[in-house]
């Protein structure tokens, strides 16, 4: 018995945390003949087959109306199915990543895969970055605060930007965002975003975009 686990454990663990997943996931079980009807634990040793067969049939979101829309654009041929917003792979129940996976898919769609980010606090920069790895967009970012190596630093961050965003709501030298803006370097595109936190500024930048 010690190799065996409860599947009502096992799927909440997986994300399968309502109890309509939790059914659809237990019928994808049955189904692919990992369990059956009538049991309540699985052997431990199923485990590697049980997280491959639930990846590959069923994806998870939560009732975010964005969410949703982006599970319908990511599913394939797995069913969606709606669990709470911590089991969510579109956000992980994070408004930040939810605005980024969206705008994610915009830039995409506009050609833009790298993006430089002017302004911003470190925790700002941080939890874009955290929800960007291992995604096909990527961020670089510039501290507003410092003038120093700016200049060098736009021509650069220029020539290798798809997009510049100008964050103006935190403190931002004009010396700074003057690399950026000013006609000699001018990036290819370059939008301004001016609300605070990363969820609405994202979703800022997207609405130029869009
Ligand atoms: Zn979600």
């Amino acid at each position: 018995m010690a190799q065996d686990i409860a599947i009502a454990d096992l799927l909440t663990q997986e994300g399968f945390d309502t109890l309509p997943a939790f059914q659809t996931a237990r019928e994808v079980l049955i189904g692919k003949g990992l369990t059956n009807a009538r049991k309540t634990n699985i052997h431990v040793a199923k485990l590697p087959r049980v997280r491959e067969v639930l990846a590959g049939e069923l994806y998870r979101v939560c009732s975010d109306p964005l969410c949703h829309t982006m599970a319908k654009l990511e599913c394939g041929s797995r069913q969606i199915v709606t669990v709470s917003p911590a089991g969510c792979r579109v956000c992980g129940g994070k408004n930040s990543r939810r605005c980024l996976e969206a705008a994610s898919r915009l830039f995409q769609q506009h050609g833009i895969f790298r993006v430089v980010i002017v302004g911003g606090t470190n925790t700002d920069h941080e939890e874009i970055a955290r929800h960007a790895r291992g995604k096909s967009l990527e961020f670089r970012f510039v501290d507003g605060t410092r003038a120093g190596r700016a200049t060098q630093l736009a021509e650069a961050y220029i020539r290798w930007a798809d997009l510049v965003v100008i964050w103006t709501n935190k403190p931002l030298k004009h010396s700074v965002s003057n690399t950026y803006t000013g006609n000699r370097n001018r990036a290819r595109r370059v939008v301004y975003a001016s609300r605070t936190g990363v969820a609405a500024m994202i979703s800022q930048v997207a609405r130029h975009i869009a």
